[in-house]
């Protein structure tokens, strides 16, 4: 950081501050040539990652289109505009977090079905349903269990379930002459 008075580059910390909005850090600095003191400001870069979306086409992430999406699941249910806005401020922090600079939409999509769960049961019911199109109803059953249970036992939070039975273990048949036998190829959906 070169001192506004002499352009040297050598200048010290010497006191900083968080800003009054939380988001800026003012540092005092003192020039250790000319000893004169000046301030510099630093923020956390704003740039969100691109969103892909599932064609390939490539979106600027839009704050407003991800706050709709709440408002729709949150409609006539006892959830504030305040905690909208704190549900999208958490999935936009979650973007930036990540560091990349693009993302697959569907992280977006989880996201903000992750905050609806926290918050609204109806909410997230309907948002999921939606968004993630349940492939069939023993799943969506599940989900809603898992969902149940959770809010019940609060107090005692479960380990997150597994999803299906414990994988069988394939031991090695020692049988002389048998070609070995291959995995089937997982073709699991993605
Ligand atoms: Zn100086």
């Amino acid at each position: 950081m070169k001192c506004p008075f002499c352009r040297q580059s050598n200048s010290h910390v010497i006191d900083s501050r968080l800003g009054k909005d939380g988001e800026m850090i003012r540092r005092r600095r003192e020039c250790m040539v000319c000893s004169r003191r000046f301030t510099t400001y630093e923020r956390v870069e704003e740039a969100m990652p691109m969103v892909v979306k599932k064609d390939g086409r490539r979106e600027a992430f839009d704050r407003l289109k991800i706050i709709n999406g709440l408002k729709r699941a949150c409609q006539k249910r006892p959830v504030s505009m305040d905690a909208i806005e704190a549900m999208a401020d958490s999935i936009e922090r979650g973007l930036q977090e990540r560091g990349e600079k693009e993302v697959p939409g569907s992280i977006i999509g989880e996201a903000a079905m992750r905050e609806l769960h926290d918050t609204d049961a109806v909410a997230y019911v309907r948002f999921a349903s939606v968004y993630r199109s349940f492939k069939d109803l023993n799943e969506f059953m599940a989900e809603l269990e898992d969902l149940l249970n959770q809010r019940s036992n609060r107090a005692t939070p479960k380990p997150p379930r597994k999803a299906g039975t414990p994988r069988k273990v394939r031991r090695k048949s020692a049988g002389a002459g048998n070609p070995p036998t291959s995995a089937p190829s997982g073709s699991e959906s993605a």
